[in-house]
């Protein structure tokens, strides 16, 4: 039989660089496969039904609750999110890693029902980098900038939390200490957030 593939949980703010580091650490790593979402947010410029997230109904998500589907769910900034669990399940038997790119409530649930996973977190180098980024990217109104600035304020202090931490300066900083985290090389000891929480609190 196959080894089980590993479950991996990334999280962090919103325009922290989450969908740019996650794109560098699957090029270099092709066993990594992406969990898609079931989302209730309308779809972005760029994005792809079915291959960033499926963009569902109010209705079509409860039902998706209510029949035992999603591993994990949070209501984030007035819209639905869930992890499918049936795709997952499927490609960890089948020997696959599993990247979820998940907000930390979702991530520290995971955590309880699936006490396996690895749960990586990715920080801003300020708050003001992470506002900056968030108004870059130019796809976020500006009432939801804020909202979502809020929200970063809580989620940075969960970071503690979590297994590993890792700061996105530089993209490819960012994506080699990911690298290193999945094939469990030791320097990613240096990412354990029991080190970085500290140097975290510091620097937000
Ligand atoms: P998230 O998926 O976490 O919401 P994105 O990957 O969409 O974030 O990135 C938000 C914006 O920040 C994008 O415009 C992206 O190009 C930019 N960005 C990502 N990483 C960095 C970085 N290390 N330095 C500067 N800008 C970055
Ligand atoms: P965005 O709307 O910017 O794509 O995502 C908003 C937040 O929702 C991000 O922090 C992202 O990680 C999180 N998210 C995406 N899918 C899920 C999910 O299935 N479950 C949970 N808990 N959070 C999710």
């Amino acid at each position: 039989m196959a080894e089980k593939g590993k479950l991996i949980v990334i999280s962090g703010p919103s325009g922290v660089g989450k969908s740019t580091v996650i794109n560098g650490v699957m090029r270099e790593y092709p066993n990594l496969h992406f969990s898609v979402s079931a989302t209730t947010r309308p779809i972005r410029p760029g994005e792809t039904d079915g291959v960033n997230y499926f963009f569902v109904s109010r209705e079509r998500f409860d039902e998706m609750l209510a029949n035992g589907e999603l591993l994990e769910h949070v209501e984030y900034v007035s819209n639905c999110y869930g992890t499918p669990e049936a795709p997952l399940q499927a490609s960890l038997d089948a020997g696959e890693d599993i990247l979820l790119d998940i907000e930390p409530v979702g991530a520290l649930n995971v955590r309880r029902k699936r006490p396996d996973a690895t749960l990586i977190f990715l920080a801003p180098p300020s708050l003001r980098s992470l506002r900056e980024r968030l108004v870059g990217r130019g796809d976020t109104a500006p009432e939801l900038i804020e909202d979502r600035l809020a929200r970063a304020r809580w989620e940075l202090e969960q970071a503690e939390k979590y297994d590993y931490i890792v700061i996105n300066d530089e993209v490819t900083n960012a994506v080699g200490e990911i690298l290193s985290i999945l094939r469990g090389e030791p320097n990613a000891e240096h990412c354990r957030a029991a080190l970085r929480s500290a140097i975290l609190k510091e620097e937000t």
